[in-house]
This record gives C-alpha cells, sequence and structure tokens, in this order.
C-alpha cells in the first residue's frame, strides 16, 4: 500500500469492518490475456509486486447514452469522441486487473437515438474499452432496443473490438458456448452470470436470446458454472425498481436465493441511483458482497443521485484453502457537463475532485452527491466502507 493510499482511504469502522480495513487495490504480478497485458502496463510500480493469487475487480453501474451524450461526443462529419467522458477516472479503472460495467443501449450504426429505444455511435465503445474496461453486461431492459440487427451488431463489435462480454446471444450454439461466462486470470478463476427483469416489452427475436430473471434456468446455469470449478461465482442482476434508493422485497428474495444457490457475491444494476451494500459473513468466515445498484456511471440524467455512480472495488485472495472476498471498498462519483467553448461536455470526477478543478455549479453537484450517497450508505451499507482517489 502506498502512503497515498493509506492517507486516502476513510476508515469509518464498525463491528463488522475489522476485516475490511482501508483497501489498497492492486495489480496482480501474473496475467494472462491481452486485456490482463492492458492492465498490467498501466499498473503503478510501486504496487505492481504482490501475491501471485491475487485478483482485483473494480464494478461500475450502468454506462446510459442519452441524445445529448452522443451530440456532445460529435466532433466532425460522422466522428465522436468520448475520451473526456472518462479522462478524470481512467488511472482508477485501470489499476485494476478487471473493469466491468452495464453496457445499456445497443450499437446498431446511424441514425442513433436516445430514450426510449437506444442506439449508440460505435465510438462510445471505444472510449468505454480505452478507459479500461474489459467487460460489459448486455441483459439489461435496452439490449432489445434495435431489435435483431442492434442485438446481433452490438455482439459483433464487441467480439470485434476484444472486449468480454455476458448477457445477450445471438443464438442458443453462442450461449452454450460462452454461457455463463469463465474468466482465468492470475490463477483465479470466476464465473459470471447476468440477467435481467425484461426488455421493456419489446420481444426478442429468434433466435437471439437474452438471459432473464428466470431461477430454473439461472439455477441450471449455476449448475454449469460450478462444472467449471471457479474459484468465486459472480452474479450481476439487471433487476429493481427505477429511481428507489433502497432495494425491493423481490430483490432482497433473488439475493438471498442466488447465495442459497452458491452464488459468492451479486452486483445489480438498472435503479439509475445507487442501492445500499451488505457484505455478510457465513459460518465459514467467507465473506459475501451485495450490491443492490451502483447507479448511472454516465447518463444525462440530473434527478437525485441519479448523477451519482459508484464504483466497487474487490479484491479475491486465492489460498490452497479458499478464494477468499479479501478486501472491498466503494469510491463515489458524479457526472458533471461543464459547457466547452459552445457545448456542454460530459464528464465523470471522483466525489474527492479539488476545488480547483470545477467550476461553481460542479461543486454544488460533487457536495450534493457527497451529502445523499454517503447518508444513504451510512445508514444501510454493512461490511464495507468507502475510499477516495
Ligand atoms: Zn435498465
Amino acid at each position: 500500500m502506498t502512503p497515498a493510499h493509506a492517507a486516502t482511504c476513510i476508515a469509518r469502522t464498525s463491528t463488522l469492518t475489522l476485516l475490511l480495513t482501508c483497501i489498497c487495490l492492486s495489480c496482480a504480478s501474473t496475467t494472462e490475456g491481452q486485456h490482463a497485458q492492458q492492465h498490467a502496463e498501466h499498473a503503478p510500480d510501486s504496487i505492481a509486486a504482490d501475491t501471485p493469487d491475487t485478483l482485483t475487480l473494480l464494478f461500475v453501474g450502468d454506462f446510459m447514452q442519452h441524445s445529448p451524450q452522443y451530440q456532445s461526443a460529435h466532433v466532425a462529419d460522422n466522428t465522436y469522441d468520448y475520451t473526456e467522458v472518462f479522462q478524470f477516472v481512467r488511472p482508477e479503472i485501470r489499476r485494476h486487473d478487471l473493469a466491468i460495467g452495464n453496457l445499456e443501449t445497443t450499437l446498431n450504426g446511424p441514425p442513433y437515438s436516445g430514450y426510449p429505444r437506444f442506439c449508440t455511435p460505435d465510438a462510445y465503445l471505444n472510449g468505454i474499452i480505452d478507459a479500461g474496461f474489459d467487460l460489459l453486461t448486455t441483459a439489461n431492459n435496452h439490449c432489445a432496443d434495435r431489435g435483431k440487427s442492434g442485438l446481433e451488431r452490438t455482439i459483433y463489435l464487441m467480439d470485434s473490438l476484444r472486449v468480454m462480454h455476458v448477457g445477450t446471444y445471438a443464438d442458443s450454439t453462442t450461449r452454450e458456448a460462452d454461457y455463463p461466462l469463465i474468466i482465468n486470470q492470475n490463477n483465479i478463476r470466476i464465473a459470471l452470470l447476468n440477467f435481467t427483469y425484461g426488455t421493456n416489452g419489446i420481444p426478442v427475436r429468434s433466435p437471439n436470446i437474452v438471459n432473464m430473471i428466470d431461477t430454473v434456468q439461472i439455477s441450471r446455469d449455476i449448475h454449469k458454472a460450478k462444472q467449471s470449478a471457479p474459484d468465486c461465482i459472480i452474479a450481476l442482476p439487471h433487476w429493481g425498481t427505477e429511481y428507489k434508493s433502497l432495494p425491493g422485497k423481490q430483490q432482497q428474495e433473488l439475493a438471498r436465493w442466488l447465495f442459497r444457490q452458491g452464488v459468492d457475491h451479486i452486483i445489480g444494476s438498472h435503479p439509475h441511483v445507487p442501492q445500499p451494500i451488505v457484505v455478510q459473513t457465513d459460518s465459514l468466515a467467507r465473506k459475501h458482497l451485495v450490491a443492490y445498484s451502483l447507479g448511472n456511471y454516465i447518463s444525462n440524467q440530473s434527478d437525485p443521485n441519479t448523477y451519482c455512480g459508484i464504483m466497487l472495488s474487490l479484491r479475491l485472495v486465492k489460498s490452497r484453502q479458499a478464494t477468499e472476498l479479501d478486501s472491498c471498498a466503494y469510491a463515489l462519483t458524479f457526472v458533471s457537463r461543464p459547457p466547452v467553448g459552445r457545448r456542454k461536455s460530459y464528464r465523470i470526477y471522483s466525489i474527492n475532485t479539488p476545488d480547483s478543478l470545477l467550476n461553481e455549479a460542479e461543486k454544488r453537484l460533487r457536495d450534493n452527491a457527497a451529502q445523499s450517497v454517503r447518508t444513504l450508505y451510512g445508514k444501510h451499507n454493512i461490511g464495507i466502507s468507502e475510499y477516495l482517489f
């Protein structure tokens, strides 16, 4: 842990945080594959040396793309650039071995559209990948917004740019081959599941498949995941009620059911606002995390908490006995839209951004986000602390 890291961790102790003291999330020294290589290149030297069987994961919420966002990214004829959206969070994303978010739009080429049926310039995907994201979830209520061609072209683009994805499939053959998604990295094998409550009433055209919240099917998929002998199973449900800051009964029941089925951790998306994170310890002293919603990572929404995002960091450590959630912590972000020339730009900022980098409106956004989410999380989170970057 670097002194800077130690200094920026917030030690909000509680009875359950003994095992969750200040976090230093480092990249492991052994890596496999292209994505891992990208991260190794960007890992800070001071924390590169680590135990070999350690895996750091970063989860963020929804990558939304309302029409003002792609209008803002339009830099020339048919050219879009999203670099500035991620410029202040990029180092934090790339510090992790694996970074994962929810792609809540389709990439079906022009004409583009915002809500209610999203279709986004391909450059958005380039921007997300350049920021350091390795894996996108796609089983969400907007994946069928542009029908069969939108669903398939989105998959095709992700494959062509070699970003991993989970949740939607062109047909049963590719689903059978690729789902549950098994990732081997740093000698740790994780299985990922992703499913959604629905597709906004838009039918999914055969032979496309969107993973749905169907406990019979999910149970089968978990069984299949276990046959790969994963060190850790993580479920990524797209669930809950929009704009509710607390999880509903159905989310809580499904979370309990998933844990009973053998899922180790649950990280949810969809409500567009952060919902609580709870870490509990089982009778074998293993920790299990449920983050009900990480909120919007980037959007054009401005209602309370919709411009606040959660970056959730997990560190898995594998010993001879088991793979444990060694530590976890979250950082707060907010989206600001400062004017740049004659247009407004979109930027994701850390909640820890100093006054000197912000205008007056942005300072108010930052302070409102901090106050609101910290109040919610102070009341309802269990076993996890905030960190600053
Ligand atoms: Zn959604």
